[in-house]
């Protein structure tokens, strides 16, 4: 009976409340602080909102790992847009879609827990409307504010030109941003403070072995690059007979010179597509890269961007240089990274004068009746109509399309089935070609289209270059599902690429013991109070981590990154053991690792609890496109024809030729700060 009295009485409640409704009566008004959580980019994302009669009144971050620069105008704007017209119909952010979406369905929950009406606030849609159509005049317009933009418009600005930069995404940075700190330049004074390995020497007496006539070197598709082959010669005879009696591994310092970076260019450019033709760096932009890299770092260095010639000394006692993965050679050099070199940048541009606008795409370039550049037109995010008229003309600095993985696949001749549609990109998503396109429209020529980089080493699950591990190309140790290696890890990126996306999934593994010296784990492993980025990559289920083999290996037996490989102890050691005999002798016999470090000291693993070691694994993404508009050494944009545009320069990854199949690891910042500048001081004298 007392059980039927509580049911009538709840059901009478529910009359009332559903009649409180019907009858528009007012509702009880809801007060109070609510918690929502959704999932965001980089780990869960907890709000609470607080609720003062019934409207959301504020907004706050509980748990938020999205605070970096990428994110900051969507951490910003749509919490004051949700509050100010209590609407979760929020446009989301241009390159910070996901979190945008997190940030607006971790609201959503904290509502929903709040009892707030959820579908009148999706309802409840913001009408954005466009403002009158604006002209703009300007010297110099630079499209695009990644590291080419920028490097254009500090460049013309300090030349004296009048300069705006238009920018399609909510911050600026592009790719520039995301990249590392990694920067190829030809530096014979940190060779100097270095020792050549034993097998960059065995390299070196290689490339003086080489046979001009050997077909494999496709001199006669290509026969310009048998100069630079000369050349080279010429520069490691003088090294040698400089250095008389010195020997590599002891007393014989590094090696570097223009033809050398060169060389690797042309072999680790030089590519064969499926459709039979034959791919590599046009050698005049690979020369002007080449000779070049060293200034353009230096001007970096100038206008305030720290650097660091690899301070911690990797293949002897001195500072030198390091090799980032795909580098092929000890020349780079490191860099303050994306996150604050790009808002140093944008400082810098705004001291120098230029205007920038983001949110602010280019749609169209404008042309004269002569054929020249004049202008350009772009849209903002509310639609409003720009049009912008310049005296001297445009720079291009758009960047690539790996962001749009369709345009990709479409042009692709080179990675054909290891390809798709839904391959994952390391990319900002802003990075859809747009500047490819307008050139194309206004009979710009296009080169190397057939062919993207592929990141070997990104997330499986993101695709990014976030969530793993990374060191010197010369101390990574790769393996596959069974805990063997499968590939010169010292290898080129396509190189990589192809041998990992062979192996089942497509995954591999990265052992990391720490960066350093043979034996001397990085500090950033030690016990239970590691790193705090290692320990979250640990938490996250991205990485594996053990004090010792047989914890690391019964880790793996639990999923990663979706996988579980469940290595056992003995594959690990037998892989390490012989991977550190490898570094003893100096002698790669499997892989021909050319130069070869980053042994493991598992003796002092396993005897110290507070070091450990961790796996990684890793999935190959669409990372930075080989093809764009054609450019000369001037970053003029040339076409069909190979005449120059006048009124159009360009610079960086929307440009082609520069690096041919495929682009060395390190090259892509030396590429952009090299032609970046010499495209903004051209721009702002109209050569
Ligand atoms: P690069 O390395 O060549 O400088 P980035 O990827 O760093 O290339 O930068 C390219 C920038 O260009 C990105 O910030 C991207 O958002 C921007 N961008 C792409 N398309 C447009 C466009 N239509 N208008 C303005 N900016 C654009």
């Amino acid at each position: 009976m007392k059980k039927f009295i509580s049911l009538l009485i709840c059901i009478c409640m529910i009359t009332l409340m559903l009649a409180g409704c019907t009858n528009d009566q007012p509702t009880a008004l809801i007060h109070g602080s609510y918690e929502g959580t959704a999932a965001g980019m980089q780990g869960p994302m907890t709000v609470k909102i607080a609720v003062e009669d019934s409207k959301i009144t504020e907004i706050e971050f509980i748990e938020n790992s999205e605070t970096d620069y990428v994110v900051k105008v969507a951490i910003e704007r749509i919490p004051a847009q949700i509050i100010e017209h209590q609407s979760l119909a929020i446009e989301t952010v241009t390159g910070a879609t996901l979190t945008s979406f997190a940030i607006i369905n971790a609201v959503t929950n904290a509502a929903k827990n709040a009892g707030l009406d959820v579908d009148a606030l999706k309802q409840n849609k913001i009408v954005v409307t466009p403002k009158e159509p604006q002209t703009w005049d300007t010297d110099v317009l630079v499209m695009g504010g990644g590291g080419a933009g920028l490097s254009a418009a500090i460049s013309a600005a300090e030349e004296g030109a009048r300069v705006i930069l238009i920018e399609k995404g909510s911050v600026l940075g592009g790719n520039t941003l995301l990249a590392g700190a990694a920067y190829n330049a030809v530096d014979v004074e940190a060779q100097n403070q270095m020792i050549l390995t034993r097998g960059q020497k065995d390299t070196l007496d290689g490339y003086l072995a080489l046979d001009p006539n050997d077909p494999n070197l496709k001199f006669d598709v290509f026969p310009e690059w048998e100069e630079v082959l000369t050349e080279l010669k010429a520069d490691i005879n003088e090294f040698y007979s400089n250095n008389i009696g010195k020997k590599a591994g002891e007393d014989l310092p590094g090696f570097d010179s223009s033809a050398l970076h060169m060389w690797h260019m042309y072999t680790g450019g030089l590519r064969e597509l499926i459709n039979g033709n034959w791919i590599a760096p046009e050698v005049h932009l690979a020369r002007q890269l080449a000779v070049h890299s060293l200034d353009a770092f230096k001007w970096m260095g100038e206008i305030g961007l720290e650097a660091s010639y690899g301070a911690d000394a990797k293949y002897g006692d001195a500072p030198g240089t390091g090799t980032v993965l795909g580098a092929m050679w000890p020349r780079t050099h490191n860099f303050m990274s994306g996150a604050l070199r790009i808002p140093h940048l944008a400082k810098v541009a705004e001291e120098k004068g230029v205007t920038i606008y983001t949110e602010t795409k280019g749609t169209e370039l404008l042309v004269d009746a002569s054929g020249k550049i004049v202008g350009a037109k772009a849209e903002q995010i509310d639609g409003t109509q720009i049009t912008i008229n310049t005296t001297n003309g445009v720079v291009l600095a758009t960047g690539g399309y790996c962001a749009d993985p369709t345009m990709v696949k479409e042009y692709d001749s080179y990675w054909g089935d290891d390809l798709t549609t839904r391959t994952l990109s390391t990319n900002m998503g802003t990075n859809t070609g747009d500047g490819i396109l307008m050139g194309l429209k206004i009979g710009a020529a296009v080169s190397g289209m057939e062919v993207a980089q592929m990141m070997p080493s990104s997330s499986p699950v993101k695709g990014t270059m976030t969530d793993g591990i990374w060191s010197d190309a010369a101390e990574q140790i790769w393996i596959d599902g069974e805990g063997n290696r499968f590939v010169n890890e010292y290898a080129e990126r396509d190189v990589l690429a192809k041998a990992s996306l062979a192996l089942d999934n497509g995954i591999f593994y990265i052992i990391y013991a720490g960066r350093g010296d043979i034996g001397k784990p990085d500090q950033q492993l030690k016990g239970s109070d590691y790193n705090p980025r290692v320990a979250a990559m640990v938490e996250g289920g991205h990485v594996w981590y053990g004090k010792n083999l047989a914890e690391l290996a019964e880790a793996s037996k639990t999923s990663a990154a979706g996988v579980a490989p469940a290595f056992t102890e003995e594959q690990l050691r037998n892989t390490i053991e012989k991977y550190n005999s490898y570094v003893a002798n100096q002698k790669d016999v499997d892989f021909h690792k050319e130069v070869i470090a980053g042994a493991i000291d598992l003796e002092y693993i396993e005897s110290n609890d507070d070091v450990g070691i961790i796996i990684s694994p890793r999935k190959a993404s669409l990372h930075h496109t080989m093809g764009g508009v054609v450019i000369d050494v001037e970053s003029r944009v040339l076409d069909g024809g190979g005449n120059i545009i006048p009124g159009l320069w360009a610079a960086g990854e929307v440009t082609g030729g520069v690096h041919g199949g495929n682009r060395l690891g390190g090259n892509a910042i030396t590429d952009i700060f090299v032609f970046g500048r010499i495209a903004g001081i051209n721009a702002a004298s109209r050569n």
